[in-house]
């Protein structure tokens, strides 16, 4: 009997995110919209998935003719762990939140990264080539961006995080594909950097990071991961204090699905109108 997936479904037509919780999750809105861009018929659902039950939950969605799942919080580094085939970014990022089945093997890629650029460069206009970044978090989120962050090519990410171990091992992983370094959590750098990047949760929680103002300069962009309707804590001290831009995780959410689409589809859907119906909360 199946705990997670029946098995009525057509074949090939079926998607799914995994996670615990996953009540929240937007993920099946947004697919289905893109979808709709190019007349493909799909099913996308929300599946609750415990920690340690994600080997399981791919066995039953392969048997129930599942081709692609979405993975998220916390079972990104697990999905890495199952993957037989991993993406070199995957690799690098050692957390997958993109899985489909490639001649019987399970595939694993991560878009986090791509998401988060694509949002800046392509969405924004925010340029990360020979830029000082600021990464603020050492957890899965920070590590999955880092491959995509990287190879765009930045003169340096600094990471700071509360548990300074994490952001050493973040260098320690990372230091063999560009310039990176950790800075004391509450430590000013010794420049405004051109971006810093949210990636703790402290918004979800409506705490800022300890930052000082220093830290903004006019050209400074600030953005955080989280989102949320009218602004996160982040992005509105960000705004408060002169940031050039002040942006959130919506966008980061929304191009990290569609290059999950991407994968599985081979086609690239149009994003601007799908984060637009978000915002307003359609
Ligand atoms: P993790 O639990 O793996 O990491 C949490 C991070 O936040 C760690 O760096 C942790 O520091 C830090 N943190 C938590 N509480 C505090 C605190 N009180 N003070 C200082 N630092 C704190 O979560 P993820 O990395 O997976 O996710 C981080 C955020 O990014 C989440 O809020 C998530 O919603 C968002 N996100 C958004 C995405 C999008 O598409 N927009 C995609 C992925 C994530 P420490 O190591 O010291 O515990």
């Amino acid at each position: 009997m199946a705990r997670w997936f029946t098995e009525h479904y057509p074949p090939n037509r079926y998607f799914c995110v995994v996670g615990s919780p996953i009540g929240h999750s937007r993920s099946p809105g947004i697919h289905t919209a893109f979808a709709q861009q190019f007349g493909i018929e799909l099913i996308y659902e929300r599946v609750e998935v415990a920690p340690g039950d994600l080997a399981a939950a791919v066995d039953e969605f392969r048997t129930a003719g599942g081709r692609g799942m979405n993975v998220t919080v916390p079972l990104k580094e697990e999905a890495w762990s199952l993957a037989e085939i991993r993406s070199p970014r995957a690799a690098l990022a050692g957390a997958a939140n993109t899985l489909w089945f490639e001649g019987g093997r399970l595939a694993a890629e991560n878009t986090d990264g791509l998401g988060l650029v694509r949002d800046l460069g392509a969405n924004h206009g925010v340029e990360l080539e020979d830029r000082e970044i600021l990464l603020l978090g050492a957890g899965g989120a920070a590590r999955g961006v880092l491959p995509a962050l990287l190879e765009a090519g930045p003169s340096r990410v600094t990471i700071s995080n509360r548990s300074a171990a994490r952001a050493e091992a973040l260098v320690t992983a990372f230091a063999a594909h560009g310039r990176v370094a950790s800075l004391a959590w509450g430590a000013a750098p010794d420049d405004p950097p051109d971006l810093v990047i949210n990636a703790t949760s402290l918004s979800l929680h409506g705490e800022l990071p300890p930052l000082g103002a220093a830290v903004i300069a006019p050209g400074t962009v600030c953005y955080d991961m989280v989102y949320a309707r009218d602004g996160t804590p982040f992005t509105r001290w960000a705004e408060a204090h002169g940031a050039r831009l002040a942006l959130d995780g919506l966008g980061m959410l929304v191009e990290q699905a569609a290059a999950a689409f991407e994968v599985w589809h081979g086609c690239a859907p149009r994003t601007a109108g799908v984060i637009e119906a978000m915002r307003r909360g359609d």
